[in-house]
């Protein structure tokens, strides 16, 4: 899947967990969640039960990976970390299960992309503790149950929407998680900014976090950028000329919309009369895969008010053709 999460290089990846909070205490936004789960994490502790299964749903770079760990973190349990796609068979999920200690936490990110055969296998697990696993083939083929300890199971998506419902029934806990405001992301920027040891000016934090598609991710990677532009253009500090020098150069636009965001703008006005046109059309005409544009580049697009999804496709809205300083009346094509 390519979007704001694609092209992690190790450093990037090195560089998130050094900027990743721990605690609920250290976790910025989501407030009506993240208070929700501090009374269940701590009823379940009181019980010495496990947590209830939690979906976590909403765009990538939220948070719902940070907010996972942090769910082990306090509950003092161990946690799993392993995928949708990486799950290709029920033997490994049987491998991960096996080894859970008593309370522990189960991640499993993307889980929308799920083998449905290995799906199957999560129901009982979920539900009952246990698994049964059949052994051989043929005329020696068996089942032997397996007892597992109580667990949380956590899955994340992107795409909640294509989850299928027993799967979806089997969480006590649904969450979906929100953009952030300019004003978080300010405040997740200095964070940020103080554990890179960059000094960073209030403004300039805060043109970083406006232009960061709502996303803590993207201000994490922008911040990065910057400090590079303050390190070799400026004397070290992020400033507001070098934060503009920064974001310029990185083709973020003033508005925060990046280069595929703006080209999808583009091409549904310029090439489709500004709309409706289906997604696949949208996607090939950008060279974009259709499933990115839907989870990564049009929920923000439609948020931000830039389009909008009709029962016959998207539209580009009066606020796209102002953005791109075309006239609607001069709609070509
Ligand atoms: P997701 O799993 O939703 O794709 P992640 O949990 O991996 O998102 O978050 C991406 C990065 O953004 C993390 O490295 C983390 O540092 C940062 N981040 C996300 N949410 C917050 C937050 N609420 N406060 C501070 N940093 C955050």
């Amino acid at each position: 899947l390519k979007g704001d999460n694609q092209n992690f290089n190790s450093g990037e990846r090195e560089f998130e967990k050094a900027l990743r909070p721990l605690s609920f205490e250290d976790f910025t936004g989501q407030d009506k969640i993240v208070e929700n789960l501090r009374i269940f994490v701590e009823a379940a502790k009181q019980r010495e039960e496990a947590l209830d299964h939690v979906l976590l749903h909403g765009p990538p770079g939220l948070g719902k990976t940070t907010l996972s760990n942090i769910i082990a973190n306090e509950l003092g349990s161990g946690i799993k970390i392993t995928s949708g796609p990486v799950l290709e068979k029920p033997g490994d999920l049987a491998g991960l299960l096996t080894n859970l200690e008593a309370n522990d936490v189960l991640f499993i990110d993307e889980i929308h992309r799920l083998n449905p055969v290995v799906e199957e296998y999560l129901y009982s697990a979920m539900e009952d503790y246990r698994i049964d696993i059949m052994l051989d083939s043929g005329p020696n083929a068996r089942t032997v149950q397996i007892g597992l300890n109580p667990f949380t199971l956590i899955g994340a998506t992107t795409r909640a929407g294509l989850l299928t419902s027993p799967l979806r029934a089997r969480f006590g806990i649904n969450a979906r998680l929100e953009y952030y405001d300019a004003k978080l992301l300010t405040s997740i920027v200095e964070r940020s900014a103080g554990i890179i040891n960059t000094p960073i000016d209030e403004v300039a934090a805060y043109e970083i976090a406006r232009r960061s598609r709502g996303t803590p991710r993207i201000s994490n990677n922008l911040l990065r950028r910057t400090r590079d532009f303050a390190q070799i253009k400026g004397k070290g500090r992020i400033t507001i000329e070098i934060a503009r020098m920064a974001l310029t150069a990185l083709n973020v636009d003033q508005n925060g919309l990046d280069e595929m965001d703006n080209r999808i703008l583009m091409t549904i006005i310029e090439k489709f009369k500004g709309g409706p046109v289906g997604i696949s059309t949208i996607a090939t005409a950008c060279g974009e895969e259709a499933e990115t544009i839907e989870e990564v580049y049009e929920p923000f697009l439609i948020q931000e008010g830039y389009i909008k999804r009709t029962s016959r496709g998207r539209e580009a809205t009066e606020l796209a053709y102002k953005h791109l300083k075309i006239k609607p009346n001069n709609r070509t094509g």
